[in-house]
């Protein structure tokens, strides 16, 4: 029968599933993870050579391997939570963003409504002006109708 392989070390790149055995090994105390299959077993230790028994999964080994396994755990949340903590900030900043564009455009169209405004009030001094000024050719205009009648008459009268 073959025997399950234990991994060298776990580290952050060695996949070690929640129902590994993790355990030192008694001569060079090097941290071994097994396979829970793999309990009471004897294996060869892949860094010292050393015949060793994989301890089997009682209470002690599993709190030890609870451990073990926490903390990358909550390394992994620390992560999470950085990650949607920056994700947060991110949006914050891009809400902020938005909120002071809407608050440029509501700007521009104010001082736009405010230009549209100015410009309808010239529009209308303009064509009141204008009104002012037909009023003044309509008066010119019967001046002169009225000047040329009596040149007509006076004409006439030469
Ligand atoms: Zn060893």
């Amino acid at each position: 029968m073959e025997l399950p392989a234990a991994t060298n070390e776990y580290g952050p790149s060695s996949e070690i599933a929640e129902t590994d055995i993790i355990f030192e090994c008694p001569h060079c105390a090097k941290s071994l993870a097994i396979d829970w299959r793999g309990a009471g077993l004897m294996i060869t230790c892949p860094d010292c050579g050393t015949r060793i028994q994989v301890p089997e999964s009682d209470d002690d080994h599993m709190a030890a391997g609870a451990g073990v396994s926490i903390a990358p755990l909550e390394g992994q949340y620390d992560v999470q939570i950085r990650n949607l903590s920056e994700a947060l900030n991110h949006s914050r900043e891009k809400i902020r963003q938005l909120m002071s564009s809407l608050d440029n455009t509501r700007k521009r169209r104010s001082s736009l409504e405010k230009m549209r405004v100015e410009q309808l009030t010239r529009m209308e001094r303009i064509s009141a002006e204008m009104a002012v000024i037909q009023s003044s050719l309509d008066r010119v205009v019967n001046l002169i109708g009225e000047a040329m009648l009596h040149r007509g008459e006076e004409g006439e009268n030469w």
